[in-house]
């Protein structure tokens, strides 16, 4: 676009996370002007693991984000299933598979996109939309001041929404979350450690499986391991009835825990950052009504069982930049043709979110015992280095691998 900075078309942008920092950026090399709100007073840190693969490497390198990337894989690294009296069984982690991710922390890619955001990209934190009106020319937004309680309104060309699973934006835009949300049923308590756990080397990752439950514990080069906890549930909202840790203590006995589980369940007794959570997909048969647009979890939250979703939202924000700029002063044009092209790739990183999900939290002892089977087939095929190039040649991992806004 050859606009001038005031006549080009204005986007609000609802959400500071990875998506909504990465589209602001888009939006900006496409000669937009984003606004993002968050309605954290701050930016957050920290997190969990997160594997970043290559669709997101890619599209965070246009974004000028991949040079405040590292990979944090350990060097010397092993991967080990266990039991609760600590034996161990050879495993494989996310590091293991063809064209391997980078492993990272959610905080290493929000941080390294926030110093990648433009110095003319206003932000303003404790904020959020509350009334979202369209009209032929433009969107009319409600805007709350949550620290002084004072809102205003403001038109823009575009609304962002990114604001992850359970969106304000698609609330008000789209309709209730429970057209829209679907429960897997089962629960997620993530959070990073202070200091390694006993008896586990520095680059061991482990896992515990048992019906119904299971324990990760992923590795870095250079910082301590962060934790997973996932398990059943019948009764989501029960979930949210007691603290994180006393559920984990209920729902991992009455068995003892063992070291390891033990260790990670008082570090969650004590700490106040933690993502405590159920597993639930978005599904919409659109992102975009008018000028409303959802992006990330949003729009198409895959989940964590398909470890994709932070890859997916960048790579689906540097699309829309791409598309905006495809068909300049063609909105809906350009909306279109940025759904239709992303749609198969969400679509099918939703299908590997449900099917991991056996992968990670089997649910009976005949699962169980499938996932072992699996876990010693791919380590055989990891070990040969034809099968293991064969693979990485695979229609999922090049999908996780693909540049979306190839031509
Ligand atoms: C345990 C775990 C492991 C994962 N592992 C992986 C992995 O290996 N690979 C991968 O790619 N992905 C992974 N993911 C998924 C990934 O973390 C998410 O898909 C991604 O962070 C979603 O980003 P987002 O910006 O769309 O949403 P969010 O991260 O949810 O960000 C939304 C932002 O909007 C703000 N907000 C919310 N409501 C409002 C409002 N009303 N007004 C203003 N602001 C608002 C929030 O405060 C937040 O800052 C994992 C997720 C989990 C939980």
């Amino acid at each position: 676009m050859t606009t001038s900075a005031q006549s080009s078309p204005r986007a609000l942008v609802v959400g500071l996370g990875v998506s909504g920092i990465s589209t602001a950026i888009a939006l900006h090399q496409a000669g937009w002007r984003p606004v993002v709100i968050e309605k954290a007073a701050a930016r957050r840190g920290g997190g969990y693991f997160i594997a970043m693969f290559g669709s997101g490497r890619i599209a965070a390198d246009r974004l000028g984000i991949l040079k405040g990337l590292r990979n944090r894989i350990p060097a010397r690294r092993v991967n080990h299933d266990i039991d609760r009296a600590g034996r161990r069984r050879p495993g494989i982690g996310f590091a293991d598979l063809p064209n391997g991710p980078w492993m990272m922390m959610r905080g290493d890619v929000e941080r390294a996109a926030f110093d990648a955001l433009p110095d003319d990209v206003e932000i303003r934190y404790a904020t959020v939309p509350e009334a979202i009106e369209q009209d032929a020319d433009g969107v009319t937004v409600t805007l709350r001041d949550t620290a002084d309680g004072t809102a205003r309104t403001e038109r823009f060309d575009l609304v962002v929404g990114a604001d992850g699973l359970r969106s304000t934006v698609r609330k008000l835009a789209f309709g209730p979350p429970e057209k829209y949300l679907h429960r897997l049923d089962h629960m997620i308590a993530a959070f990073a450690l202070p200091a390694e756990l006993p008896g586990l080397a520095r680059g061991e990752g482990v896992i515990l499986t048992e019906p119904g439950r299971s324990f990760w514990v992923f590795p870095f080069a250079d910082r301590p391991p962060t934790v997973l906890f996932s398990y059943h549930t019948d009764d989501v909202d029960a979930e949210f009835t007691k603290p994180a840790a006393r559920r984990i203590r209920e729902v991992y006995g009455p068995e003892p825990l063992g070291e390891l589980m033990e260790t990670a369940v008082r570090v969650l007794e004590t700490s106040d950052e933690y993502l405590f959570d159920s597993v639930e997909q978005a599904r919409l048969d659109t992102w975009h009504r008018g000028r409303v647009v959802l992006v990330g979890d949003a729009a198409w939250c895959v989940t964590l069982y398909a470890g994709m979703g932070a890859t997916s939202g960048i790579a689906g924000a540097d699309l829309l930049g791409h598309m905006l700029q495809r068909h300049p002063g063609d909105l809906a044009a350009a909306l279109t043709a940025w759904e239709a092209r992303l749609r198969p790739y969400t679509d099918a990183c939703q299908r590997s979110g449900l099917t991991n999900r056996t992968l990670f939290t089997p649910a009976t002892r005949a699962e169980q015992a499938r996932r072992t089977l699996m876990i010693r087939l791919r380590r055989v095929l990891f070990s040969s280095p034809t099968l293991y190039r064969l693979m990485s040649r695979s229609k999922q991992m090049r999908l996780r691998n693909d540049d979306l806004a190839a031509a």
